[in-house]
């Protein structure tokens, strides 16, 4: 019967990153260093957890469609922005291409790069076209706008996963006046990063920036995103969606970690003391970073072989293998609690 698949999902799909609970569990370690996903590894804010709390009471009620108790507590943050919610960046991913991408359409990803857009493109019948990075992973823009000039879409992460650098303001702009469709601006990691591409949403109506809140704020495992939308996208986007696709306990604690900025800071600070120090400690060349995770060179080794090693050793990285378009010499290592970035960097030297 599996004739009746579509041929996209015959093979591929999206490669989640190692579990706790595979090799590193034989090895008996007790406490298992999770690197591998780009958590902040402290739970979410106590806002967070009792606004939870008190939402499940109501859990029997439909969520609010509109999801405003998130929307509300957004424009109190941010200012007078337009804003959508999807069950994580991921969903806000895949209800943006069914909103706008018709089969045969293009959609430009600069590569290499999160590999989401490219599935929830393909999901639609696009023409997915890569466009590489310069060898230093910085965006060659000229060739971006090139290949992106007619795209319904144009892709490009900031700072990017896996390689853990940002593009300017500057050159996203540029990226902007060059192109005639939209930009996705995908801005999970932007809170490590020090830049502020909000001006841009006020002055382009083909931009949209996607966030998330399951990396500073702590909630990965509530699925819960939203983005920065131009105003005319946003009824369409909404009749596009799934029903009710974000529902009221994750709605309410991500409102309420969006005023925890102690709990947010925390982390902010360990990430900029780690990646220093991975850079100075690491035997390997660590690629700057302006994320919450550095891409290590570990050449002569395969990234595969690095996280089989190290995850009998107890720490959990992520190969870069899967990410179309780098050679398989990488690692991807989130920044922990101090004793699994020290047990990384120690076991990582000893390789
Ligand atoms: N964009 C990037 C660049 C990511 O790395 C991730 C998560 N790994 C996402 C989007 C999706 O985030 P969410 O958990 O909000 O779906």
């Amino acid at each position: 019967m599996e004739r009746l698949v579509r041929s996209c999902y015959k093979q591929g799909g999206y490669v989640f990153a190692k579990k706790a609970g595979g090799p590193a569990h034989g090895a008996g370690n007790e406490r298992i260093a999770r690197l591998a996903s780009n958590e902040n590894p402290e739970g979410p804010s106590p806002a967070a957890v009792k606004a939870a709390q008190e939402a499940v009471l109501f859990a029997n009620r439909y969520p609010d469609e509109r999801v405003d108790v998130l929307v509300s507590a957004l424009r109190a943050h941010y200012g007078d922005y337009t804003f959508v919610a999807g069950v994580g960046m991921d969903g806000v991913i895949e209800t943006l291409m069914r909103t706008l991408v018709d089969p045969g359409e293009t959609v430009v990803v600069s590569t290499p790069t999160f590999s989401f857009y490219g599935l929830a493109a393909q999901a639609q019948g696009a023409k997915v076209v890569p466009v590489p990075r310069r060898a230093d992973f910085s965006v060659d823009t000229d060739a971006l706008i090139r290949a992106g000039k007619d795209a319904k879409i144009v892709v490009l992460c900031t700072p990017n996963n896996p390689t853990g650098n940002a593009t300017s303001a500057e050159d996203v702009r540029r990226v902007l006046d060059g192109i005639n469709g939209l930009l996705f601006l995908d801005n999970a990691y932007v809170e490590f990063s020090g830049i502020d591409y909000l001006p841009l949403m006020k002055k382009y109506e083909n931009l949209v920036i996607g966030r998330t809140f399951s990396k500073v704020h702590s909630l990965a495992g509530l699925r819960i995103g939203y983005a920065f939308v131009p105003a005319w996208l946003q009824p369409f986007y909404l009749r596009a969606g799934t029903p009710f696709t974000v529902n009221s306990v994750s709605a309410a604690a991500a409102a309420a970690a969006l005023s925890d900025t102690d709990h947010a800071s925390r982390y902010i600070r360990q990430v900029k003391t780690w990646r220093k120090r991975f850079a100075a400690e690491l035997k390997y060349p660590v690629l700057p970073s302006d994320a919450n995770f550095v891409m290590v060179d570990v050449a002569p080794q395969t990234g595969d072989e690095v996280v089989e090693k190290l995850a009998a050793r107890g720490v959990l990285v992520r190969s870069c293998r899967s990410f179309t378009g780098l050679s398989d010499h990488y690692i991807r290592v989130s920044i922990g609690e101090d004793w699994e970035n020290e047990r990384f960097v120690r076991e990582a030297n000893s390789l």
